[in-house]
C-alpha cells in the first residue's frame, strides 16, 4: 500500500478589525490569562493527560475569566500543549502567556465565510473581520488540494493576523515519474459511481438509498413550510453534500492508490462526458448531483497529482457503443443501462466495464490539464 503523511502549512493573513480592536484585545487579554492559569494548574499538580485537564479546570476557567465554552477548550488546548513542548525540551519552567498572546481557533469558535469575511468568537459574542487577502493567499484558501484546520488569532506591533493552518495527506515518494504500467480508465455513472478498466466497481446503490431518504425527507420538510421547517431543511441538505463529499473521497482516494500501486496513470473523460451519456429521464435529477460528479473528477484529479499519478482526460465519444473486443461501434451494442452485446461478434460485458477498457485505450486529449470547477469554495 501506499504509505502516507500529513503535511500541513500556515497561511498569514493580516486583518482588518476596523471596530473591533477593543473586543478582540480584551478577548487576547481573558484568554492568555485563562491559558496561564491552566497550565499553572496543570504544571503544578502533574496533570499531562488531555481529559484529566479538562475536568479540573473546564468549569474554573469559564467562571473566572468569562470565556464562552469553546474558547475555555481551545484555552485548555494551548496551555497542555505548551506544556508538552516545554518538558520535550526538559526544561524546568511553567509555561506562561503574554496578555497579547495569540488566541487559538478551532472549527467550532472561527469560520471562514463568502470571500474574505471571517467570523471569530469573543467574549461580546462572534465579531466578523475581513481578510486582507493577496493573490497567492487567495490561491493558498481556496485551493481543494489542502483541508483547512485550525487557525491562530496573532497580534504583532499593532495589526492584527490570522494564521490559518492547514493539511493534506501526501504520499513518502511523491516520484512524478511516468508510469509504464499502462493506464487505468475510469467510467463515471449514476448506477455505478465509478467502474475502472479492472473491473472493479464503486458501486452507487447505497448512495442512491441515502439520497431517496435525503428526498422524503426534503419533500417532507417543504410542506410543513414553518420558519423551522426551513432551516432544518438548510441543515439537511448540508448533511447530503457532506455524504456524498465523504463518499467521493473514499471512491477517489482508492482509484488513486490502486494506480499508483501498479504504476498505472488515470484516464477519465472530458467534462462534457458526463451530459452525453447519462440518460436522464428527469432532468432535474441531473441538475440536482452534476455539482457530485464535478465533486469526483476533482478529487480523483488533485489526489492523482499528490501522488505523482498523472491524470489524462479522453474524448468520451462513443466509449459506450464501441466493442472493447472488436471495436465495432454501433448504438444498438448497449442493450441497457446494465449490458453491453456487440451486434458484431457477441462480445458481452457489463457496459460500464467495457467503456472503462475503452476510456483507458483512448489518445489522451489532454494531459494533466486542470480541471474547471463549479465548487469554488
Ligand atoms: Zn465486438
Amino acid at each position: 500500500m501506499l504509505m502516507s503523511k500529513t503535511l500541513t502549512r500556515t497561511i498569514c493573513i493580516k486583518l482588518d478589525v476596523d471596530g473591533h480592536e477593543a473586543t478582540l484585545a480584551a478577548t487576547q487579554r481573558a484568554f492568555n490569562a485563562a491559558a496561564s492559569w491552566i497550565a499553572q494548574v496543570c504544571w503544578y499538580e502533574g496533570i499531562t493527560n488531555t481529559n484529566t485537564a479538562h475536568h479540573r479546570v473546564y468549569g474554573e476557567t469559564r467562571l473566572n475569566f468569562g470565556l464562552g465554552a469553546q474558547l475555555a477548550v481551545c484555552a485548555r488546548a494551548k496551555a497542555v500543549e505548551a506544556i508538552k513542548a516545554v518538558k520535550a525540551r526538559h526544561e524546568e519552567t511553567c509555561p506562561q502567556f503574554g496578555p497579547r498572546g495569540s488566541v487559538r481557533y478551532d472549527a467550532r469558535t472561527y469560520r471562514l465565510m463568502s470571500l474574505d469575511r471571517v467570523s471569530l468568537n469573543t467574549l461580546d459574542g462572534r465579531v466578523v473581520c475581513r481578510l486582507v487577502l493577496g493573490p497567492r493567499q487567495h490561491a493558498m484558501l481556496i485551493d481543494p488540494a489542502w483541508e483547512i484546520g485550525g487557525a491562530d488569532l496573532v497580534w504583532r506591533r499593532g495589526v492584527s493576523y490570522l494564521h490559518v493552518t492547514q493539511s493534506r495527506e501526501a504520499p513518502e515518494t511523491p516520484e512524478a515519474s511516468e508510469p509504464d504500467g499502462g493506464t487505468l480508465g475510469v467510467d463515471l455513472g449514476i448506477v455505478n459511481l465509478a467502474t475502472d478498466s479492472d473491473g472493479e466497481t464503486f458501486s452507487g446503490a447505497h448512495v442512491t438509498i441515502v439520497r431517496k431518504r435525503y428526498h422524503l425527507r426534503r419533500q417532507r420538510l417543504q410542506t410543513v413550510g414553518t420558519k423551522n421547517a426551513k432551516r432544518r431543511l438548510r441543515k439537511t441538505s448540508g448533511k447530503e453534500r457532506r455524504f456524498q463529499r465523504d463518499v467521493n473521497h473514499g471512491i477517489s482516494k482508492a482509484l488513486v492508490a490502486k494506480a499508483a500501486v501498479s504504476c498505472k496513470a488515470i484516464a477519465l473523460e472530458d467534462l462534457t462526458g458526463i451530459r452525453q451519456r447519462v440518460t436522464v429521464r428527469h432532468e432535474h435529477r441531473y441538475v440536482r448531483h452534476a455539482w457530485a460528479f464535478f465533486q469526483l473528477r476533482q478529487f480523483v484529479t488533485y489526489k492523482a497529482a499528490w501522488a505523482g499519478v498523472p491524470a489524462h482526460l479522453v474524448n468520451p465519444k462513443n466509449t459506450s457503443r464501441t466493442c472493447s473486443a472488436c471495436g465495432h461501434c454501433e448504438k444498438a451494442n448497449r442493450k441497457s443501462q446494465e449490458t453491453f452485446l456487440c451486434q458484431r461478434c457477441g462480445f458481452t460485458l457489463n457496459a460500464d466495464y467495457n467503456a472503462a477498457i475503452n476510456i483507458s485505450r483512448k489518445e489522451w486529449a489532454a494531459v494533466n490539464r486542470p480541471m474547471a470547477s463549479p465548487l469554488a469554495g
